[in-house]
């Protein structure tokens, strides 16, 4: 029922040149049918257009982010009717980066991810704990509220993917086990069928993201609540194509 999605968060990263690159070795990778595997690559803002037009049309692009409400006066943003008018299916709202570095309240992603779907954005929300907050026994409560942020906004999860980022395994090299990652993947779904429906926490895509390569992906995906990947440095790196072939 959870078609597998992997998604390439590629951050703040990339020439002009280095883009071209990426997506041709995209272009050129043999991988299952869209039925079976949606892949969803993340470029910034600037590249965007680029990255639309000269992807191959079974792979689509999200942004990274983007505003609260409507556009405006509201200088260095990008309103979510823009990617909409540019024909961009996706973004990324609640990155942990965001939230950390740029100091994202719960309740400003959820507000972003409510105002997003609403003019049609398909979202990947990323919830997640830091460190500190794992080792003080926390993990659930940290991601439960960011979750629950979203839940009392938003009552269609048709167009929601949550993508659980433990932020110590973010560009770490330290991967959650497939164990650890199950465990939080499948709490996730308790949390949702309780406090959304049963429906959502059947259907609802929980991708995990922090530290994914080729290497490692397919014991990850073979878990029962792992229906996917977010993945960042690897994701600017032939090993993408290997992470999305993971569910075969
Ligand atoms: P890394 O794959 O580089 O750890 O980053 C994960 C991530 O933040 C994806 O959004």
């Amino acid at each position: 029922v959870r078609k597998f999605f992997v998604g390439g968060n590629w951050k703040c990263n990339g020439t002009s040149e280095e883009v071209k690159k990426i997506v041709s070795t995209l272009n050129a990778g043999e991988v299952p049918s869209q039925d079976v595997v949606e892949v969803v690559v993340s470029p910034p803002f600037v590249f965007l257009p680029l990255v639309k037009s000269s992807l191959k049309p079974d792979f689509h692009v999200a942004a990274q982010n983007c505003w609260v409400k409507k556009g405006g006066a509201f200088t260095g943003e990008v309103s979510a009717d823009m990617l909409v008018n540019l024909g961009i299916p996706w973004v990324i709202l609640g990155h942990s980066e965001r939230r950390l570095i740029l100091n994202e309240s719960n309740e400003f992603v959820g507000d972003k991810v409510a105002y997003a779907l609403s003019q049609g954005l398909k979202v990947i929300a990323c919830v997640g704990e830091t460190l500190e907050q794992r080792e003080s026994g926390s993990t659930m409560d940290v991601v439960a509220a960011q979750t629950k942020a979203i839940a009392e906004r938003v009552s269609n999860w048709t167009n929601v993917v949550l993508a659980y980022e433990p932020v110590w395994a973010i560009g770490t090299g330290k991967v959650a086990t497939p164990a650890k990652a199950q465990e939080v993947h499948s709490e996730l779904r308790k949390w949702l069928q309780v406090n959304t429906s049963p429906e959502i926490a059947a259907t609802t895509r929980i991708i995990y993201g922090g530290s994914v390569n080729g290497a490692n992906c397919k014991e990850l995906a073979a878990q029962p609540d792992v229906d996917g990947f977010l993945v960042g440095g690897a994701s600017l790196k032939p090993e993408f194509i290997d992470i999305i072939k993971s569910s075969e």
